[in-house]
This record gives structure tokens, C-alpha cells and sequence, in this order.
């Protein structure tokens, strides 16, 4: 695999590794590029927004392993909008994740959650839908992959949801359901770790084991090491000028 794009730190307030342990694992698991990716700050416990104005100040290259900077963004309304806007505070970022999260909406029902998503893939910087797998926000799966289509936004698909630890709720039904719908309707993915501790960083196991069960093609997973073209594409990011920085 090439990269893991959604890693948290003891930054986000409920995980338990530093960045440093976190891009040392990525490189013992071979990785070529680390995501950061922090909580925004109405997560409780997180950081201030302006974390994520300053991480110009960090280094690309750590001894051959390149640092990518996201952030997490929490959805707050049901029209998509996030808790990290201004841009300020995303001028120094590369990419947003933007997921549902208990401690900042609650259910709003399958139409406002689908539109919620949908809405969230047109704000700043967003390239990636967190973890769009849990009952507990209910969605229409099909829109969300047409609109992911139409967008150009990834879907991911979150080996963190497929553990027994997980507080997401039917989590691998759900994933089934939207890797079909990402087949039929030739949609890319994205696989990350959501790891919380160093040592699940790059741990794919349970999302790899997925993709097999259902035969899902491996030309759509945009972190399969030949796809890395195609990853730029969808972050936006100029492929060659990442690596010379
Ligand atoms: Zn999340
Ligand atoms: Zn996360």
C-alpha cells in the first residue's frame, strides 16, 4: 500500500502516539507517504484550528518517508458545513477529511445525513468521506456514491470501523453494501487505518480481507501502489513537487 491518509496523535485528545511514533510505524509497515489527520476542534479534547495554520512549519521528507497534511473535519449541519472553514486555518493543509461524529451532530434521518455528506464533498479542501458505514447515521448509499462520482470525492473504506472495538454500528454490512455500489457504478476508494495508536497505523487487514470477500477490483482503490497517479489526481496535489519539498 502506498499511504495511510486518516492517523490520529495524542493531538486529537482521545488517541495515544505522537506523530513521530506514528510516521516510524508507517515506515516499519513500508508505507511511501503518511495522512495526518487530526480532529477539528469541536471534537472534544482536540486541538485549536490554529494547529493546522502552523503545520507549515513541518518537514516533508522524514528519512524517506514524505508527511501529508490533513485534518479531520467534523460535519456540523445538515448543509455539509464543517468546523474548519476559514482559510486561515486551511491554507497550510492538503487535503480534509470530513465524517459524522457523535459528540458534534446527531442523526438527523436518511435524507438529512445523505445530504449532510453529499453537501460536505463541495467544501474547502475536502477529498474524502470518513467512514460513511455506521447505522447510526443512516444514509441513502447509492446517492452518496453517484454524488462521490460526480464530484470526484473517495469514499473510504475504514479498517478501524470493521474491529470488534468499534463503536460504529453494522459497519461491514454497511461497507458490503457501499463496495457494490462502488463496483457496479465504477467509483474509487480509499482504504485507511483510522489508526489511534501507533501500532494501527497502515493496519489494512480487515478492509484488505473485505475487498476480497466481495471481489472488489483493485484498479479502484486509490492507496494500491499503482494507482499513486490517480491518488494525486483526487488530492489535488502536484505529484513531483510533493516529493522535491
Ligand atoms: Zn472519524
Ligand atoms: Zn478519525
Amino acid at each position: 500500500m502506498l499511504c495511510d491518509l486518516h492517523t490520529h496523535t495524542i493531538v486529537s485528545g482521545h488517541a495515544y502516539s505522537t506523530l513521530k511514533e506514528n510516521i516510524e510505524e508507517a515506515k516499519k509497515k513500508g508505507l511511501k507517504f503518511i495522512g495526518t489527520s487530526e480532529h477539528s476542534e469541536q471534537m472534544p479534547g482536540t486541538c485549536n484550528n490554529v494547529y493546522f495554520y502552523n503545520m507549515k512549519i513541518l518537514k516533508r521528507n522524514f528519512d524517506g518517508i514524505y508527511l501529508i497534511r490533513g485534518a479531520e473535519a467534523n460535519i456540523i449541519d445538515y448543509c455539509g458545513r464543517l468546523d474548519l472553514t476559514e482559510d486561515k486555518h486551511l491554507r497550510n493543509l492538503d487535503y480534509l477529511i470530513a465524517s459524522l461524529h457523535s459528540a458534534c451532530i446527531k442523526d438527523g434521518g436518511l435524507t438529512n445525513n445523505t445530504e449532510a455528506l453529499i453537501k460536505a464533498m463541495d467544501m474547502k479542501k475536502v477529498r474524502i468521506i470518513g467512514h460513511p458505514d455506521d447505522d447510526r447515521y443512516p444514509i441513502d448509499k447509492e446517492e452518496l456514491v453517484l454524488a462521490a462520482k460526480k464530484k470526484g470525492i473517495l469514499i473510504e473504506l475504514n479498517n478501524s470501523s470493521l474491529t470488534k472495538e468499534t463503536s460504529r454500528i453494522n459497519a461491514k454490512s454497511n461497507n458490503i453494501e457501499i463496495l457494490k455500489l462502488c463496483k457496479d457504478y465504477k467509483v474509487d476508494i480509499i482504504i485507511n487505518s483510522d489508526a489511534h495508536v501507533d501500532y494501527q497505523v497502515g493496519d489494512f487487514k480487515k478492509a484488505l480481507k473485505l475487498i476480497e470477500e466481495v471481489s472488489f477490483p483493485k484498479e479502484r482503490v486509490v492507496n494500491f501502489d499503482e494507482n499513486e497517479d490517480r491518488l494525486f489526481d483526487y488530492l489535488k496535489i502536484n505529484k513531483e513537487k510533493f516529493y522535491q519539498d
